[in-house]
C-alpha cells in the first residue's frame, strides 16, 4: 500500500467535494432498488450520474476492475461485479462506489434491502453501520489504529458476528488506496498514531456468521466462507483539530427512502447544506 500522505485544508475540501459525488450517486441509487431491478442497470445509471457531476467513476478501470459500482448481494462481502440477475424482496445489496474529481477519490459504500428483510438481517445492517460510527469516534487525536479496530471488532464480536480480516480501510486521497491501512480489528493503544490531515476511507465489513470468506472464480466476488449474509458501510473522515470529520454522508440516501437520522451530527462541524 502506498505510503501515509497529510492534506492540507484546501485538499480537504476537494476530497470532500469528491466524496459528495459519490454520496449523491448512492443517494439516486437508493429510490432505484426494488425488486426486479439488476446490478448492470444500477451500474449504468451511476456511470452516468457520475459523469454528468463532473466527475469519472473511480473504480472503472481501476486493477482492470470492470465497472463503475461493486455490487455485493446478500453472502458476497465485497467487490461483486455487476450482472443481469434482478434483485429480489427480501435481499440485502453492499453497493460501493468510487469517483474521481479534482484529482482527488471519494469512495464510500452503503448496504441496501430490497423491500422488507427478516430481523436478524436487518440487526446485521443496523450493528455494522453502528460500528462503522464505533470506529469513526475512535479516530481522533492521541489515538492509535489499533484502538479504532478495536472499536469496530469489540462492538462486533459482542454481537456474535465475523470481522472480516483480509479486507481493510485506507487512507484516501490522489490515490484510491493510501496508506494506512485501517483493519476493522486490532489490539488498543497498538499501530500509528493519528494525526490531523489523515483522511480515510473507514469501512467495517462484517458478516453474520463466521469471519472467513472465499474468492468466488471471477477473480474479484468475494463471498462469506459460510454462505451467511454480510454487510458493508463506508464512510470518508478526515482528522481536523483533533477530531474526526465526515466528509461523505448517507444523508441523500435518507433522503430518498424517508427516514431521519442524527447519527452523523457529532462529526460535522455545522449541517450539511444539501
Ligand atoms: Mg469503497
Ligand atoms: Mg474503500
Amino acid at each position: 500500500m502506498a505510503s501515509i500522505v497529510l492534506k492540507n485544508k484546501e485538499e480537504i475540501e476537494l476530497l470532500r467535494e469528491s466524496a459528495l459525488v459519490v454520496s449523491k450517486t448512492l443517494g439516486m441509487l437508493a429510490s432505484e432498488i426494488v425488486p426486479g431491478i439488476t446490478s448492470l442497470e444500477l451500474d449504468r445509471l451511476a456511470e452516468t450520474y457520475i459523469r454528468d457531476h463532473g466527475a469519472e467513476p473511480g473504480f472503472l478501470g481501476l486493477y482492470d476492475f470492470p465497472n463503475t459500482l461493486c455490487v455485493s448481494p446478500n453472502a458476497q462481502v465485497v467487490h461483486g461485479i455487476p450482472n443481469n440477475i434482478p434483485f429480489e424482496e427480501g435481499d440485502i445489496i453492499s453497493i460501493d462506489c468510487g469517483a474521481y474529481k479534482n484529482g482527488f477519490y471519494g469512495d464510500h459504500a452503503y448496504t441496501f434491502q430490497v423491500g422488507n428483510i427478516k430481523s436478524d438481517i436487518k440487526k446485521l445492517l443496523e450493528i455494522t453501520k453502528a460500528s462503522l460510527y464505533e470506529g469513526i469516534k475512535s479516530f481522533k487525536e492521541g489515538n492509535r489504529i489499533g484502538d479504532l479496530g478495536y472499536a469496530i471488532q469489540n462492538y462486533c464480536e459482542k454481537e456474535g458476528y465475523g470481522v472480516v480480516r483480509e479486507l481493510v480501510g485506507h487512507g484516501l486521497g490522489k490515490e484510491m488506496h493510501e496508506g494506512p491501512e485501517i483493519p476493522n480489528y486490532g489490539k488498543r493503544g497498538r499501530g500509528k498514531k493519528f494525526v490531523n490531515g489523515m483522511v480515510l476511507a473507514i469501512e467495517p465489513m462484517i458478516n453474520q456468521g463466521t469471519h472467513k470468506i472465499k474468492q468466488l472464480k471471477d477473480g474479484w466476488s468475494i463471498m462469506t466462507e459460510d454462505g451467511r449474509p454480510s454487510a458493508h458501510f463506508e464512510h470518508n473522515v478526515a482528522l481536523i483539530d483533533g477530531k474526526p470529520e465526515l466528509l461523505s454522508t448517507f444523508q441523500y440516501i435518507y433522503d430518498a427512502i424517508g427516514i431521519s437520522s442524527i447519527e452523523e451530527n457529532p462529526f460535522r462541524k455545522e449541517p450539511l447544506k444539501l
